[in-house]
């Protein structure tokens, strides 16, 4: 009660058992010599309140007390390193990088396989994950010259960075996680697709996610059962820098006019260009230049390649896959440059060296009641979202940086990630369930929603301090231009349904938005973030705030969490509460439950919890497509998302959700079948 425990903050009591469980393991300072506790719950919000203040000129104390207040009360969580990090020696409040890899053990530049495997090392050492596009690299028997040597192929120097990542340990704190890029066209991709599947599931690659980057081209020859060209990046003049692929790609495969016009003026007038700048070859005066080369090594038929990747998926989860082309038509500041790869989880598509820090909002606790009935507050909302895009914001400011050109980048694009976690229990407070056509209205709606607000803070914060370096008003493109429409995405789909009266009335201040507002007040104002939302998994900050993990179904009623400390078993304290309003708390209901994880179609349970509490395997694959593709019409980074299948589902259905995420718009695509590895993070019940 108030003011009955001397010393204890009310809000502590907010913190429940197993948050308190994770903050203690790892998050709260402890005395190096006595390791004793030195902080409180409330003394580490405050701590990294007053850390990100300090970068503040004016009413500093004021803004702490904000960010104070937004953490405290679990509306927003920023990512662990800023948690683990703020006020300490370890500097890096980040969670995601991408790091360049050149064909090359070491470069003047820093960007050569050693060079990055250094970087990586500085990275995972304070809690930072890093992604990385490995097709640079001159495929498995290419010749070396200056060791007259053969080369032994990406994949193993992926192994080494598999290794360091081991060893390093992020610090003690945080497992290293890695994201592994290969490009459809590369040479070695066969072996790529196979590294982590099959013989070599559950033993090669451990820290790294991997996805194959693929391209529009690549996705209609599979449509089409056409063949496509394997190519070395050594021998080709199609290769290189940045620059020239993008170009090349451009040229032959992406060929929307903004890249005709746009991204050819702008590149060539930077780098080198080896093709003829006079005029756009065609895809076949491409290849005829690679085949002169010698460059391309073998055709592939496109179909087949896509049933060995989704083969791979369907066996272990890997590999994913990044749509290349979408990622850069909707990059806010794409005349810097072409992304390659993404941060481990796919919500942060970066340009080499950028580094993204991430914070969610908690939706299930905008979600309020008012005699009997719910209703989202957006006052409230929006407010949490002005504080927390400045907090991130400033992030940027009181980072300290491993490397210098992590620095220069990241300051060059001020790129934030403001993300959300509770969706699924938001949407049980409303009454409504998952894998519904109402709630992928709320996902879209909210989504635009936070989306604007974050814009809207972002463009305060350039009045007040300036815009983000690489900011032209001009170039820079606005993302809500090409997001489509919500019947689209349904349509796409090929779910049918309409959104009833009730999420309308719901959703109705959030679907009145101008959205087109945004380009006048950028105009006019600046903007200080190049991205300002991303969705991030919230894997502990959503344990932390005790609510259910970013825009994920709920896992299940019961289960067994095993974390780094040891092993938990949970009961979801949303589905209790639901059980006792109907009086069905009893021990012989409950049991049932935590033995399947799942109520199923339990007859003591009546049919409307039964259709709200659906978990994560009981939601139709569509379902979790469909909401990932909702948020990511509203967001300028990625989205992240498990497609979590159901044991038995088959090859066909890995394909058709990765098909349907193309055509969705969707950035990146990641499938888990249950149990197709023998470690997962999460069981199901107790029995399973
Ligand atoms: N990450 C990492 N190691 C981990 C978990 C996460 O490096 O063990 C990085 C990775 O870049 C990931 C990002 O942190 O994409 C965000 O993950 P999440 O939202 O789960 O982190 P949280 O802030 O909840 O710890």
């Amino acid at each position: 009660g108030k003011g009955k425990w001397k010393g204890i903050d009310d809000k502590d009591l907010l913190i429940s058992y197993n948050a308190l469980k994770v903050l203690e393991a790892r998050y709260l300072l402890k005395n190096p010599e006595t390791l004793r506790y030195v902080e409180t719950p409330q003394m580490m919000f405050r701590r990294v309140a007053s850390y990100l203040a300090g970068v503040e000129r004016e009413k500093r104390k004021e803004i702490e007390e904000k960010f104070y207040d937004i953490m405290s009360t679990l509306r927003f969580v920023p990512n662990t390193p800023a948690l683990m990090n703020s006020g300490t020696r370890l500097g890096i409040l980040s969670a995601c990088f991408v790091l360049p890899v050149k064909d090359s053990m070491t470069t003047q530049n820093g960007d050569g396989i050693y060079d990055t495997l250094r970087a990586m090392a500085l990275v995972h050492q304070q809690g930072g994950g890093t992604g990385f596009d490995f097709s640079e690299l001159r495929p498995k028997g290419d010749v070396v010259a200056s060791t007259a040597g053969v080369a032994s192929g990406p994949v193993s120097f992926m192994k080494i960075f598999d290794v360091s990542t081991d060893v390093v340990k992020q610090g003690g704190k945080r497992r290293g996680a890695n994201m592994g890029v290969m490009h459809v066209w590369h040479a070695d991709i066969e072996d790529f697709i196979r590294s982590k599947t099959g013989d070599l599931k559950d033993v090669q690659l451990q820290n790294f996610n991997i996805s194959v980057g693929v391209y529009d081209y690549f996705m209609e020859a599979v449509m089409k059962e056409e063949q496509v060209p394997l190519i070395t990046p050594r021998k080709t003049k199609i290769k290189g820098t940045d620059h020239e692929y993008y170009i090349v790609k451009a040229r032959n495969y992406m060929r929307e006019d903004w890249v005709q016009e746009e991204i050819l003026r702008e590149l060539e007038e930077r780098g080198p260009v080896y093709l003829d700048e006079s005029k756009i070859i065609t895809v076949d005066e491409a290849l005829a230049i690679a085949e002169s080369e010698g460059a391309i090594i073998r055709w592939v038929n496109a179909r087949n390649l896509f049933q060995q990747i989704v083969k791979g998926a369907w066996d272990s989860g890997d590999p994913g896959l990044l749509f290349i082309d979408e990622i850069n038509r909707r990059h806010p500041v794409w005349y810097l440059g072409k992304i390659q790869a993404t941060n481990p989880c796919g919500e942060e598509p970066l340009l080499s060296w950028e580094s993204c820090n991430l914070g969610s909002l908690n939706l299930e606790l905008f979600v309020k009641e008012k005699n009997g009935k719910p209703y989202i507050d957006w006052e409230d909302l929006t407010n949490v979202i002005k504080y927390a895009v400045r907090f991130l914001d400033n992030v940027v400011d009181a980072n300290r940086y491993p490397l210098p050109q992590i620095e220069q980048a990241t300051k060059m694009t001020r790129k934030v990630g403001l993300g959300v976690m509770g969706l699924a229990r938001a949407l049980i407070k409303l009454g409504i369930p998952y894998d519904s056509v109402d709630a992928i209205y709320v996902s879209y709606n909210l989504a635009k929603f936070i989306y604007y607000q974050a814009m809207k803070a972002s463009i305060e914060l350039a009045k007040e301090k300036g815009s983000f370096p690489a900011y032209d008003p001009v170039r820079y493109k606005d993302i809500w231009e090409s997001a489509k429409e919500f019947e689209d995405i349904l349509a796409i789909s090929e779910v049918k349904g309409e959104p009833s009266d009730y999420a309308k009335a719901i959703m109705a201040e959030a679907a009145k938005i101008d959205i087109s507002e945004l380009k006048d007040l950028r105009m006019r104002y600046g903007l200080r973030n190049a991205t300002v939302v991303s969705v991030a998994p919230t894997g502990t900050i959503s344990i932390i705030a005790g609510t259910s993990s970013s825009i994920e179904p709920l896992f299940a009623l019961a289960f067994i969490r095993n974390v780094a400390v040891g092993k938990f078993m949970e009961i979801d304290p949303l589905f209790l509460e639901y059980l006792r309003k109907y009086e069905l708390d009893t021990p012989e209901v409950i049991k049932k439950i935590a033995e399947s994880g799942e109520v199923g179609d339990n007859p003591f349970v009546p049919k409307t919890i039964r259709r709200l509490f659906r978990t994560a395997h009981e939601v139709e694959p569509m379902y979790h497509v469909l909401h990932q593709a909702a948020w990511q019409q509203w967001n300028d980074s990625g989205t992240s998302k498990t497609i979590n299948l159901r044991s038995e589902e088959t090859e066909e259905t890995v394909g058709k959700v990765y098909l349907t995420a193309w055509r969705l718009g969707i950035k990146g695509i990641t499938v888990y079948r249950d149990k197709s590895k023998s470690q997962q993070v999460i069981y199901f019940g107790l029995k399973k």
